[in-house]
């Protein structure tokens, strides 16, 4: 409207008799409210009561606050009063609470009446309800997203769901498995009992697939009978190797009741993994829909990883877990497939035995020794630590009471604590009930904790070694100078030893960066009150080269092996022996 429209139109409206305005405002299929320049409501039209719920009785003489609603944060309001004030009028989108507390949304239209004088006299609100048109245009959002048959996310989800959920696990480091899934002869469906039936089954395939994943995770149809899944924040392959094992079963095993058809619908799953297999959303489709392939080809109802060496290593890995779990089911107090070898450590200043390091070992029946760097892996990854971190403990401290039985009482045992065991907030009363049922001492016992895991959860971790400093127990950070921590965040930890990775003190002698990094290590470490102890000293230039840097603690094969607790206590006994 031009300004001189507009000047027309108020012209012509102050030369209506009011009684002409008052049946318009009357009449007005528009809500209206009108308040005085106190902002107190002095009235209303029918349309507005209808809306609102209320009778004129109850809003006369009120504040229109009484419309406000909570979801509408309180910074809007201001905002809203802010530019009426400073314009004469508001307009926009607002949620208003009816009489009987539901909310709705409404185009609300404020403007300012003022007199002569510039005197505010009036405010004059309408209200359109826009909650049909709100939720027609949702539902056109929801069907540009979603796929109608199915109701889950169509492929323009899935994409920018994904593209998310690969920057989240670039940001945390971790990884992400996207599964295609094909269904096996789903076309037979649709040819022998009509499309009718193939959407039924669909709606089922999809309902289960969303039933078998964590709400987090993404379960999308890209078309046809092709779903994908995307798991963010996975361990690794066995993690999506067994997802896609479960997939398979919940699919597969049960069939689907379809009218008076019970069909069964196997599937064909390709998997690829962020970052292994690709680090974007094209390539992972890509080599997924290659996986998904050998899956087909491999026979069908299976599931491939796009690396052939992950398919071996994953059913390697399978095994290995399923006899791990075997081994843990076995343990009884008279026998153990698990044992606990003790290595010792050699103190530089007194240079004899000051402590052992509990390592522990396996030996299965077929698959023969396997290596803890390997188990204690699978371990994490499949919840089994928790049972046999138990175990070590138990044993490590039986251990204790039988060295201290013989005598030697004076030898502190380290044991090795996994990140999974740490984010247990038990951990620190289970310890503590050990030492007591074997009375032993706090100060016999030393925890081990790789850089890595100190690392890991900040927060936890400081909470729970400081408990166990509190107790009274010795800490160490293990693998030391691996995990790109700086001794400046270490020193916020309660620890009291640093243990030197052998990695640097394999080269010592020869390579001048890791004997430069050592003495460096050694020397702050110092300042900061911490012993050093260094892994893997297998010569006695190694030896010399460490004790001169400072080193507080040695140990490796130069002085013994890991051995068997019986081994250990005629090992320290004869050393003892000799010395004297
Ligand atoms: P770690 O805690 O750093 O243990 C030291 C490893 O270095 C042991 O290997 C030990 O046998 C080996 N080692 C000791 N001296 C020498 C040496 O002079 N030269 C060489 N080349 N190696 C030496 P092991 O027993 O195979 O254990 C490997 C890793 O497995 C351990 O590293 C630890 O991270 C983990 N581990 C072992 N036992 C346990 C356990 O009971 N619990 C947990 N959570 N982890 C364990
Ligand atoms: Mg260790
Ligand atoms: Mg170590």
């Amino acid at each position: 409207m031009t300004d001189a429209d507009a000047l027309a139109v108020g012209q012509a409206v102050a030369g209506l008799a009011p009684a002409v305005l008052q049946r318009f405002f009357l009449q007005s299929g528009e809500a209206v409210l009108i308040a005085d320049g106190e902002n107190c409501i002095i009235a209303a039209n029918s349309a507005f009561l209808h809306l609102s719920g209320y009778r004129l009785d109850e809003i006369l003489g009120r504040n229109p606050q009484i419309l406000f609603a909570s979801r509408n944060t309180p910074e809007f309001y201001c905002a809203m009063q802010q530019a009426l004030h400073e314009s004469g009028i508001w307009t926009g989108e607002i949620w208003d609470q009816r009489k009987d507390g539901s909310v709705h949304p409404v185009w609300l239209v404020i403007s300012e009446v003022r007199d002569e004088a510039g005197q505010l006299t009036h405010y004059v609100a309408t209200f359109t309800d826009i909650g049909e048109r709100m939720a027609a245009s949702q539902k056109l959002l929801h069907l540009a997203y979603h796929d109608p048959l199915t109701h889950l996310p169509n492929r323009l989800a899935f994409e920018s769901q994904t593209e998310l959920a690969i920057r989240g696990c670039e940001r945390a480091h971790t990884k992400l498995a996207l599964m295609l899934i094909d269904l096996d002869h789903f076309k037979a469906v649709n040819d022998t009992l009509g499309h009718a039936t193939g959407d039924e089954l669909l709606k089922s395939v999809a309902t289960r697939l969303r039933e078998c994943v964590r709400s987090s995770d993404i379960v999308a149809r890209l078309g046809g009978d092709e779903f994908v899944i995307v798991l963010p924040d996975i361990d690794g392959i066995l993690m999506a190797s067994s997802m896609a094992g479960k997939i398979q079963r919940y699919l597969a095993e049960q069939s689907h009741t379809i009218g008076p058809h019970g069909l069964y619908a196997t599937p064909s799953i390709g998997i690829s993994l962020y970052p292994d297999d690709g680090v974007d959303r094209e390539t992972l489709l890509r080599n997924a829909d290659v996986a998904m392939y050998h899956a087909k080809d491999a026979g069908r109802n299976n599931y491939q990883f796009y690396a052939h060496q992950m398919n071996e290593a994953a059913g390697e890995r399978l095994q290995m877990e399923n006899a791990l779990r075997q081994a843990l089911a076995s343990i009884t107090p008279q026998h153990s497939p698990f044992m606990l070898h003790f290595q010792p450590q050699i103190s530089v200043a007194t240079g004899s035995i000051c402590g052992l390091e509990a390592l522990a070992r396996w030996h299965d029946p077929v698959l023969g020794e396997i290596s803890p760097v390997r188990f204690i892996q699978i371990a994490e990854e499949s919840g089994l630590i928790q049972p046999l971190g138990d175990w070590i403990l138990w044993e490590a401290c039986r251990n204790i009471r039988t060295l201290h039985d013989a005598g030697l009482n004076d030898l502190r045992v380290a044991v090795n604590i996994s990140a999974q065991q740490l984010r247990h907030e038990n951990l620190p009363l289970i310890v503590r009930g050990i030492l007591d049922c074997y009375e032993l001492a706090p100060g016999d016992l030393e925890l081990e904790i790789t850089e890595s895991t100190a690392m890991q959860n900040p927060e936890l971790t400081r909470d729970i070694l400081q408990q166990f400093a509190d107790m009274g127990i010795t800490l160490a950070i293990d693998d030391f100078g691996t995990g790109y921590s700086s001794l400046a965040y270490l020193k916020h930890l309660p620890i009291h030893r640093l243990k030197l990775d052998r990695s640097f003190v394999k080269d010592i002698e020869t390579d001048t960066n890791d004997a430069a990094i050592c003495s460096a290590t050694v020397a702050l470490a110092h300042n900061l009150g911490l012993e050093i102890v260094a892994e893997g000293v297998e010569t006695c230039a190694q030896r010399d080269f460490l004790s001169r840097l400072g080193c507080d603690a040695l140990q490796g094969f130069l002085y013994s092996r890991a051995l068997p607790a019986a081994d250990i206590i005629e090992f320290v006994t004869t050393q003892r022996n000799a010395a004297d």
